[in-house]
């Protein structure tokens, strides 16, 4: 199938793609009016897709390198984007970080890096309570841009269905940017180098200077080998995004009407949150039925049974690249629960790629009321997501961080040592902490140092 092959045809009756309407969902807005939320679905069905479909099955094979062993997925992006953030320089920003981690992390593995956003529709969030309250005054709990508002107005938190079809404009003036930036000469390997080189000469960081030199080096010696550097010049970009609001994710399902198979074309990748993922729920339904790679994050309590069932549900057929899991277990708990779920995997007749989330169980609260993740812990987290696929000789497949290419201040430490005090200077995120962008080149360099020692 060719790239451009554009999927449009959205028959509800194919695959089963509405069966989802009949089962127990989680985590979905109260639309005060439903005609009104009903002329989006339409509306936004009838809008051209975001991605296409060879893209889709490029990205699952390219997943289905890393699941053998072969290649290294780095996912990172906001937690919830904002249609006020969706602006040039901080997509940039945060294009940029992203590529200078996936260099760092291409030497470390000594392989392939899998670039992939939490970006270009990262718009809808859980939330653990479906209100909130500050002082006498109740009001809808924040769900991300795409369903209210932020503001803690009635009006504001009351679901309003133009935002899904606000969403559906952001992401793709996102994702055309990120496609620009990507593919115009923004991403060459020897520009997004000397932008590292400059962190790595930065004094708090100079115990990174080291590998950054090495890197220096084994371009240099491409350089005089004749190697072509014009190929390095753009960068094959993915986006994902939790797959969660079904009335954006449905509406952009599409039919490819050469093979009849259905794509999510809202984006390459998604996943199902921590929140949603039971087994006769509806989201675990609607994924199983679409064509794209598929993630699921699995938190402490995941049994392997519970993991093995979903690999039943989701990949029935075993194809390569089609599921992975994305673990947040916390720093305390992965060195305990991962070892029997990576055991436990061995008895499948198929590879999921596993990919660490270590930031969403890492959350604390501050002696000064912020939301916020240690730096020590996500660390700590990483290593032990690497030491358990070590001991069970299994492959830790990728990284996924909620990240800003932007210098805010929301999770702790890091060689700047950020501290509580310092939260409140430059707070930004609306839902998690997220990596600054220099906390996100020190893990990049801490991982790729993980992935040398492999
Ligand atoms: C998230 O990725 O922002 C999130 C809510 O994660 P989880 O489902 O793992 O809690
Ligand atoms: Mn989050």
């Amino acid at each position: 199938m060719s790239d451009f092959q554009a999927v449009t045809h959205t028959s509800s009756t194919v695959a089963g793609l509405d069966a989802y309407r009949d089962l127990p969902i989680k985590q979905q807005p109260s639309w005060p009016d439903s005609a009104a939320l009903e002329a989006v679905r339409n509306e936004l069905s009838t809008q051209p897709p975001l991605v296409f479909a060879g893209e889709v099955d490029r990205l699952r094979s390219r997943l289905a390198e890393a699941a053998e062993g072969k290649a290294f997925v780095l996912q990172g992006g906001d937690c919830a984007e904002t249609f006020a953030a969706a602006t040039a320089d901080n997509i940039r920003d945060r294009v940029k970080t992203i590529l200078q981690m996936a260099i760092v992390l291409t030497y470390g593995a000594a392989m392939p890096v899998v670039k992939m956003g939490r970006m270009a529709g990262q718009f809808a969030k859980p939330r653990s309570s479906d209100s909130e309250t500050r002082g006498d005054v109740t009001l809808p709990a924040y769900r991300g841009d795409v369903v209210n508002g932020f503001d803690f107005t009635e009006e504001s938190r009351t679901a309003n269905p133009r935002r899904i079809l606000d969403g559906y404009h952001m992401a793709a003036s996102t994702l055309n940017l990120v496609r620009s930036f990507t593919n115009g000469g923004f991403a060459d390997i020897r520009e997004v180098h000397q932008w590292n080189r400059g962190f790595a000469a930065t004094t708090a960081f100079e115990r990174y200077e080291a590998l950054a030199g090495e890197i220096e080096r084994a371009l240099r010696f491409m350089e005089a080998t004749g190697t072509d550097f014009k190929n390095m010049k753009t960068v094959e970009f993915f986006t994902g995004h939790e797959g969660l609001l079904m009335d954006y994710e449905r509406p952009m399902t599409r039919i490819d009407s050469r093979t009849g198979l259905a794509y999510n074309t809202s984006s390459h990748f998604q996943w199902i949150g921590e929140r949603t993922r039971e087994l006769d729920g509806a989201h675990v339904d609607f994924f199983s039925r679409i064509r794209n790679p598929i993630g699921v994050k699995l938190g402490p309590s995941t049994t392997p049974e519970t993991m093995k069932a979903l690999v039943d549900k989701l990949d029935p057929e075993r194809e390569p690249g089609r599921l992975t899991f994305i673990t947040r277990m916390g720093a305390g708990r992965i060195r305990e629960v991962l070892p029997g779920l990576l055991e436990a995997s061995k008895d499948l007749d198929s590879k999921p790629l596993w990919i660490t989330d270590p930031m969403h169980g890492n959350g604390i609260t501050t002696a000064n009321g912020y939301k916020s993740r240690r730096f020590d812990d996500v660390i700590d987290e990483v290593r032990g997501f690497f030491e358990a696929h070590r001991e069970a000789g299994t492959f830790p497949g990728g990284v996924h961080v909620e990240l800003t290419g932007d210098d805010v201040t929301e999770c702790l430490g890091g060689s700047e040592r950020i501290e509580e005090l310092d939260l409140e200077n430059r707070y930004e995120s609306l839902c998690d902490p997220r990596l600054n962008h220099r906390q996100s080149l020190e893990l990049a360099f801490l991982v790729a140092e993980e992935l040398r020692a492999l």
